[in-house]
């Protein structure tokens, strides 16, 4: 895979499509309490990205958007008929993609594991990653 190649992804129904341009600057894991609701599992993938670098395909306006309050930015986009989660634009200015929801492999490897004293005792180990309590203070 090129690094000057753009990604597609969708969700689980089809519905809604997106792809996504280079750069791909970050990839990481989040273990954070909300992550693991907001997917049902141990912990989210997700490339960073910004908004410009996203372009919906088709489906937008089959998204659901929930922004959880009382948060500064955390919130979950998803596909109104099958409930996948989509990328979305965060109120902290960043893209946030679901690795997930990718069709294919990105030219990148997750780089750290985040909300790491967060995770639940049965997620996956780090596999050599490094590890934050939080954001590492150069994010
Ligand atoms: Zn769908
Ligand atoms: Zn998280």
């Amino acid at each position: 895979m090129s690094e000057s190649t753009s990604l597609r992804g969708g969700c689980l129904c089809g519905a809604i499509t997106y792809e996504v341009d280079p750069p791909f600057a970050r990839m990481i894991h989040c273990h954070c309490s909300r992550c693991r609701k907001g997917t049902g599992t141990g912990h989210a993938t997700n490339l960073l990205i910004e908004p410009a670098q996203l372009h919906w395909r088709s489906g937008e306006q089959l998204i659901s958007r929930f922004e959880l309050p009382n948060t500064a930015a955390f919130g979950k986009w998803f596909c109104s008929r099958c409930g996948a989660p989509v990328p979305r634009l965060s109120r902290s200015g960043r893209a946030i993609v679901p690795a997930g929801s990718l069709d294919a492999a990105p030219p990148l490897l997750p780089s750290d594991h985040i909300f790491w004293s967060s995770r639940a005792e049965w997620g996956c180990p780090s596999g050599g990653l490094p590890t934050h309590e939080a954001y590492p203070p150069h994010w």
